[in-house]
C-alpha cells in the first residue's frame, strides 16, 4: 500500500512541533532554549534512524525494515515494497531460465551458450555426449580450445556461420555432426549440433543405390539394344507392323539408356563433393568444342546458333563435370526452342565484388517459362511439360546434374526466363574459381 507524505504535511508537521516547543517554552520564559531543544531532540531522532537505516542495509539479514512511525514509517514502507518488487522479478526471471534450461535439456540436440569471443557460457548435457563440453566444468574456457577441429576453427576464425557445416564427434567415433551457429541475444551465439550419422549413412546408401542400379541396368540394356538392331537389319523377314513394333522398343531402349546415363553422371558428381582446385580446365575451348558438337543435334531443328566466346578462360575444376553441366544447357536450348529459332552461347569474363569471374549463358527465344516453375526445375526429374519433354528425349535430371556440378565448382545457376519470350540459363564462376590472367 502506497503511503504517501508530501513536502507540505512534512513542513506543517515540523511547523507545528517548533510552535509547540515555542509556546511551551515561552510559558515557562525559555522560549529559545525550547526551540533548540526541540531541533536537537528532532536531529537525533533523525539520526537515529538513519543509523538504524544504514545498519539494516549493511549488516541486517532480515529482510524486513525496521520499524518506525512517521516520516520514517514511511520511508521504510516504501523501502520493503521496492524489495520485494524485486523480489518477485528475480523470482520470474529464475523461473524463465529454469524453463529455458528445462526446454535446452529436452533438445534431442547438443546446445552450448557462447560469447562473441567463442567462450563456452552454458551448455546442456547433450553437449558432453556429442562435443565433450561440460557445464559448469568447462564454463570461462575457448570453444576450440576444446573441440580441436581443424575445420571447426576456421569456420570460427572466417565467421562463416550462414549455412551449417559438418565436424566429427570429438566423442563417439563414426559420428558425424551438423554444426549450426546463431547469433542469440546482443552478444551471445547458440551453438546447436545434431548427430547426423544415421543421415549420413542412408544419403550414402541411396547414392551408391542409384548407382548399383544404374549401372546393373546398363548390360542388359545394351544387350536388348543390340538383339533390337540386329532384327531391323534383317527387317525383310517381318512386315510393316512389325517393324514399326521395334521401332518403338528402340527408341524407348533408347530413352532408358540416356536416363541409366544420365542417374550415373549424375550420382558420380553427386559422390564427387569435393572442390578440385588443382586441375585447369580451358573452357573457351571446351565450350568451342561443344558448339562445334551441337550442330548435329541441332540438324533436325535447324536452329540459328551464334556464339561469342573469350578466349583463354581457365576454371578450376573437373572437365568431365563442366562439359557436361555446359552440354545440357546448350542441348535444352536446342530441345526447348521450336523449329528454326535463335540460339546465342557466349562465354565471358565479368566484374565482381572481390574479382573477376567468368560467365557461361545460353541464349534462346523459344517459349520461356512460367515463374512459378523457375525454382523447381533444377528439382530431380522436375519436368514442366512431361509429355514434351519425354518427346524431346528429356529425363528430367539434366538440371540436376547441372546443380551438382555447380556445387563444387564455386558457381551458381542464374536463370531469367520470359514465358512466350524464351530463356538465358547463365552459369557464373566466382573469381575464385577462375585463373586470374590479365583480362
Ligand atoms: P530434361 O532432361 O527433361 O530436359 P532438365 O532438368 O534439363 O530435364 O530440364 C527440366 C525442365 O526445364 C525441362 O523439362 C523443360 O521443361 C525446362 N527447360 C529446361 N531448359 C529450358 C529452356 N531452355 N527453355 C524452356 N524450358 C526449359
Amino acid at each position: 500500500m502506497y503511503l504517501g507524505t508530501s513536502t507540505v504535511t512534512l513542513y506543517k508537521r515540523l511547523l507545528l512541533v517548533l510552535i509547540a516547543s515555542g509556546l511551551i517554552g515561552w510559558l515557562f520564559g525559555i522560549f529559545w532554549p525550547a526551540i533548540a531543544i526541540s531541533s536537537v531532540a528532532l536531529l537525533i531522532w533523525h539520526y537515529h534512524h538513519l543509523v538504524q537505516l544504514v545498519h539494516w542495509l549493511w549488516q541486517s539479514k532480515s529482510i524486513n525494515p525496521p520499524q518506525a512511525s512517521g516520516t520514517w514509517g514511511r520511508i521504510y514502507d516504501g523501502l520493503y515494497h521496492l524489495l520485494n518488487k524485486q523480489r518477485k522479478k528475480q523470482k520470474q526471471l529464475r523461473h524463465r531460465i529454469r524453463q529455458f534450461r528445462d526446454g535446452a535439456e529436452a533438445l534431442p540436440d547438443a546446445a552450448v551458450v557462447l560469447s562473441t569471443d567463442f567462450i563456452i557460457e552454458w551448455s546442456n548435457k547433450k553437449a558432453q555426449n556429442l562435443l565433450g563440453v561440460v557445464c559448469p566444468n568447462d564454463v570461462g574456457q575457448r570453444v576450440d580450445n576444446l573441440i580441436r577441429n581443424p575445420e571447426f576453427s576456421q569456420v570460427l576464425t572466417n565467421y562463416e556461420f550462414d549455412t551449417p557445416f559438418h565436424i566429427d564427434s570429438p566423442m563417439k567415433e563414426d559420428t558425424r555432426l551438423e554444426l549450426r551457429m546463431m547469433l542469440y541475444g546482443a552478444d551471445q551465439y547458440l551453438m546447436i549440433a545434431r548427430d547426423v550419422s544415421k543421415l549420413n549413412r542412408l544419403e550414402t546408401m541411396r547414392r551408391d543405390f542409384v548407382a548399383n542400379v544404374s549401372h546393373e541396368l546398363k548390360t542388359p540394356l545394351t544387350v536388348m539394344r543390340g538383339y533390337v538392331e540386329m532384327i531391323q537389319q534383317t527387317g525383310d523377314d517381318f512386315d510393316e507392323h512389325w517393324m514399326n513394333v521395334f521401332g518403338t522398343i528402340e527408341g524407348q531402349v533408347t530413352r532408358m539408356d540416356r536416363l541409366v546415363e544420365q542417374l550415373l553422371i549424375l550420382s558420380k558428381v553427386e559422390n564427387n563433393s569435393t572442390y578440385d582446385d588443382t586441375h585447369l580446365v580451358n573452357l573457351s575451348e571446351l565450350v568451342e568444342g561443344l558448339i562445334k558438337d551441337s550442330q548435329w543435334l541441332n540438324q533436325e531443328k535447324g536452329h540459328t546458333i551464334t556464339s561469342e566466346i573469350a578466349p583463354n578462360i581457365f576454371i578450376f575444376g573437373l572437365d568431365t563435370e563442366l562439359k557436361s553441366a555446359c552440354s545440357n544447357l546448350i542441348s535444352n536450348a536446342i530441345a526447348y526452342t521450336p523449329d528454326s529459332g535463335n540460339i546465342g552461347v557466349s562465354l565471358q569474363f565479368i566484374k565482381q565484388s572481390n574479382g573477376v569471374g567468368v560467365k557461361f549463358s545460353v541464349k534462346d527465344d523459344g517459349t520461356g517459362i512460367k515463374p512459378e516453375h523457375i525454382n523447381r526445375i533444377t528439382e530431380r526429374f522436375y519436368r514442366i511439360d512431361k509429355s514434351r519433354s519425354r518427346n524431346t528425349g528429356g529425363s528430367g535430371l539434366g538440371l540436376a546434374i547441372v546443380k551438382h556440378v555447380l556445387q563444387h565448382h564455386n558457381a551458381e545457376l542464374v536463370i531469367n526466363s520470359q514465358w512466350g519470350q524464351g530463356s538465358e540459363f547463365s552459369i557464373v564462376f566466382a573469381s575464385s574459381s577462375v585463373e586470374q590472367v590479365n583480362q
